[in-house]
């Protein structure tokens, strides 16, 4: 087949087959843009659209290796959900894990996910994010990103194996790899700048992008904002390629309904309100193999008494769940594994809300479940009143309307489980040597709702982030991408804190191989 053939059939898939029945939102009429038409405002060698973990990873290394590079963002400020996370990053075989005796393995790391994502996980890009994980820290500790010394323990991971930025925030990466980016002569960074086309030459190449300066995105409007009609159209040139870091689709009303139709438009998320399906979807109609894109990940550790990601994820995750409990209030029983892995959690608060929406359950810890890791978060979860604190069991159960000698009688069970080794649900409380929870309190406690919080599927890429064609199942030339716009690593649920190390590792991989 010569390539006029092959782009041809690129734009038949994008009009019909992809189009029709996985796209949804898309424009069945749309056409990449041809480079005959365009006269470019700016060139480079490389775009980049996006500004979270992947896209200022990609960036930095293109330009590390002399390469001009485009980083463009439609929001007004940098950093996407990169920026609004507790800054957790799954490291396997790290220093720290092996100054403290704790065993892991390439093998144990990739069963976990694999575990998580219902064996539905390309295998092959968790291999190469354990291969590039040590790199990543490095990477991002070169860009200014600092570190604690400290271990926390995810959900769904066998092993603590996950360190903390200092500031327990992905910000504490984000803030320090723009300036990085910025403060690079080869690099520009442009805000209020929006991707909407590619443009491609007359053999399929991804050569540039049409993009709109000075857009206002507005969040009132629905599915990626498409009635937004503001900015002023630009095309910039990629002379080596364009690297698509676009984020997830968490906060897409029509977008993730469509793969999820369980996700009302008034349910909240973690997401930024930038994280809308309309990049992703537009390198489907240039022929991008869309991968496991309904897989949508509720994070079981969120608050209904605060929006977007707040801080009760970090509370929870790193701390109720891990030597605390979460209870059913009708009940007072416990009903899941707190340390499994998301997706398992979720839909076991899910079974419950179900049933009464308004029955959120309570997960209730004491002080030693708050590692040193993230000391500095638990007065903020307090003061926000995210967090509550009770001198007695008596006084949760009143607060929450548990049945009190159920709770304490559940308390006490988890408490012996834990010192016998061995818990109901599964919990792996055997390496926990003995700590549970203090029945003498005082005791925290938080409310919990399941929110959409990481978009599974995306855009095939392999190893090298290239990504894949529909039509040629090869690379489609020119175009690159990282991150959570991917599909295919984390098959039906990410673990906890592999994101982080999921986006920089392939975003420098499209900024080294670009
Ligand atoms: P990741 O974690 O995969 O790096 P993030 O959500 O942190 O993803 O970052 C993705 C960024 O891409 C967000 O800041 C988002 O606003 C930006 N973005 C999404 N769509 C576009 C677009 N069409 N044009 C420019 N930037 C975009």
């Amino acid at each position: 087949m010569n390539h006029n053939d092959s782009r041809r059939k690129f734009i038949k898939l994008a009009g019909v087959g992809v189009g029709a029945s996985m796209l949804g939102a898309s424009n069945l009429m749309a056409k990449p843009i041809d480079v005959k038409d365009v006269k470019f405002d700016e060139e480079y060698d490389v775009v980049v659209i996006g500004t979270g973990f992947a896209g200022l990873a990609a960036a930095a290394k293109a330009a590390e290796k002399g390469l001009s590079v485009l980083v463009i963002e439609k929001m007004g400020r940098v950093g996407g959900n990169s920026t609004i996370n507790g800054g957790g990053m799954a490291v396997p075989n790290n220093p720290i894990q092996k100054e403290r005796n704790i065993k892991d393995s390439k093998e144990i790391f990739i069963k976990d996910c694999l575990k998580a994502g219902l064996g539905i996980n390309h295998v092959e890009l968790l291999e190469t994010i354990v291969d590039r994980a040590a790199d990543s820290v490095s990477f991002a500790e070169k860009c200014g990103a600092k570190f604690q010394h400290e271990l926390s323990w995810f959900g769904g991971h066998s092993v603590p194996r996950t360190i903390v930025t200092e500031n327990n925030s992905g910000s504490g990466i984000i803030i320090p790899m723009s300036k990085y980016v910025e403060e690079n002569e080869k690099c520009k960074l442009y805000k209020r700048t929006k991707f909407d086309e590619f443009v491609l030459d007359e053999a399929g190449r991804v050569v540039g992008i049409k993009a709109r300066v000075e857009y206002r995105f507005d969040s009132k409007l629905f599915n990626d904002d498409k009635e937004n009609k503001s900015g002023e159209v630009k095309y910039f040139g990629a002379k080596k390629g364009v690297v698509l870091a676009s984020g997830g689709f968490g906060m897409d009303k029509f977008y993730r309904k469509l793969q999820d139709p369980r996700i009302p438009d008034d349910m909240d998320s973690t997401n930024h309100p930038g994280a809308t399906a309309g990049a992703m979807a537009k390198a489907f109609e240039i022929g991008a193999c869309p991968v496991q894109v309904d897989w949508i990940q509720f994070g079981p550790w969120a608050s209904p008494d605060e929006r977007g990601f707040g801080v009760a994820p970090i509370l929870t995750q790193q701390g109720l769940f891990k030597y605390g409990m979460a209870v059913d209030v009708k009940t007072g029983k416990r009903f899941m594994n707190e340390l499994a892995d998301r997706k398992t959690r979720a839909d076991a608060e899910f079974v419950i809300l179900r049933k009464d929406p308004k029955a959120n359950p309570v997960a209730i810890g004491t002080q030693n479940t708050f590692g040193p890791e993230i000391k500095n978060v638990i007065q903020k979860g307090l003061d926000s009143g995210v967090m509550k604190k009770y001198n007695t069991l008596d006084e949760v159960a009143i607060a929450y309307k548990i049945p009190a000698a159920a709770l304490k009688e559940s308390v006490k069970k988890y408490n012996d489980g834990v010192k016998a080794g061995k818990d109901e649900f599964g919990k792996p409380v055997e390496q926990f040597k003995g700590e549970c929870i203090n029945e003498s309190g005082p005791f925290y406690c938080i409310r919990l709702t399941p929110k959409p919080h990481h978009t599974m599927g995306g855009v095939k890429i392999n190893t090298k982030a290239q990504v894949i064609s529909m039509d040629t199942q090869e690379p489609i030339p020119g175009l690159y991408a990282a991150g959570e716009v991917t599909g295919g690593t984390h098959g039906a649920s990410r673990l906890g804190s592999v994101a982080i190390t999921d986006c920089l590792v392939f975003g420098m991989i499209a900024g080294e191989n670009i």
